[in-house]
């Protein structure tokens, strides 16, 4: 069987004084082994995206950019410098989720230590996003025949804006997402959106979660997940306006999983956003996440879906 996590430390790149801290990745990686959750051989390295893997979302003028770390006007936005390093870290990222989707396909749960670049647009970088894994990850478990209907369940603070726009008129990938309304980026119509007000804490938020997710798997019947598990919901993130507290932010990670299990539907999890004030809240977050998938993965129920 195939490790349960894909991480790699090159996704640590100095991007100079940034609110995004490149060494989370590397910190919920031991973090896990530190708590002996996991053994170094649970966790893949990633191999880079091949070209007709970022065709699958991305045009090719865009990707001719970013072979060439080319400053255009479909790179500017990224809020990254364009850099060679800084852009390989990233679209390496999609070869992480790809390989996390494999993951679910074949045990139930596939965690991706990366990943979430989820305001990655076909035809340009925005918002902290070169290349739009989850799109890539969706697209290509298609393509290899590991799922016809594909729902991602985005529950990072902002709204997947990149992944809405790659599959607005995509029957076969359900995008839903839940964010911050009054916050970054303009927004995107996904398949449904759940626009929640400023300083919404964990029992409405929860509960709104709980309502819909059992919803949206029994009528759209996905035969994958892709789980965006964003920390930034957090009441001390930086960026956002949400209030969520750490033990709500687990219980939310539970909820995914519990009940995506449910129904046999394998779901990939990829971390995507965290800029509390204090880092080690952001890894103890995704650290949480990683948890709650382990055990998840051990429940998983193993053969046809119900
Ligand atoms: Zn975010």
């Amino acid at each position: 069987m195939k490790p349960l996590f894909v991480a790699t430390d090159r996704y640590e790149v100095d991007i100079g004084p940034h609110v995004f801290p490149t060494a989370k990745y590397r910190l919920v990686r031991l973090a896990l082994l530190q708590e002996k959750a996991c053994a170094p051989e649970d966790f893949a390295e990633p191999e880079p995206p091949s070209r007709e893997d970022l065709l699958l979302v991305h045009s090719s003028a865009y990707v001719d950019d970013l072979d060439h770390a080319r400053l255009t006007e479909r790179t500017y936005r990224s809020e990254l410098p364009v850099t060679r390093p800084v852009i390989g870290a990233f679209r390496l990222a999609a070869g992480g989720s790809i390989l996390a989707g494999r993951i679910a396909a074949e045990r139930g749960v596939g965690v991706h230590l990366g990943g979430g670049l989820h305001h990655a647009f076909p035809d340009r970088a925005e918002g902290f996003c070169y290349v739009n894994d989850v799109a890539i990850a969706a697209r290509a478990a298609q393509r290899d025949r590991l799922a016809r209907k594909v729902l991602v369940v985005d529950l990072d603070l902002h709204q997947g804006n990149g992944t809405a726009a790659v599959f607005r008129s995509d029957d076969s990938v359900f995008t839903f997402s839940m964010h911050q309304e009054n916050n970054y980026p303009v927004k995107e119509r996904s398949d449904l959106d759940i626009g929640l007000a400023d300083g919404t804490g964990d029992k409405e938020y929860l509960d709104l979660l709980r309502e819909t997710l059992p919803r949206l798997r029994d009528e759209e019947r996905p035969d994958l997940a892709i789980y965006v598990a964003g920390a930034d919901p957090f009441e001390e993130d930086q960026l956002g306006g949400l209030s969520l507290t750490r033990a709500g932010l687990r219980e939310r990670d539970r909820i995914v999983f519990e009940e995506l299990a449910a129904r046999g539907v394998p779901v990939a999890v990829v971390l995507a956003g965290g800029y509390a004030r204090r880092l080690a809240d952001t890894v103890a977050i995704h650290t949480a996440t990683c948890l709650e998938a382990i055990r998840a993965s051990l429940t998983f129920p193993r053969g046809e879906r119900k």
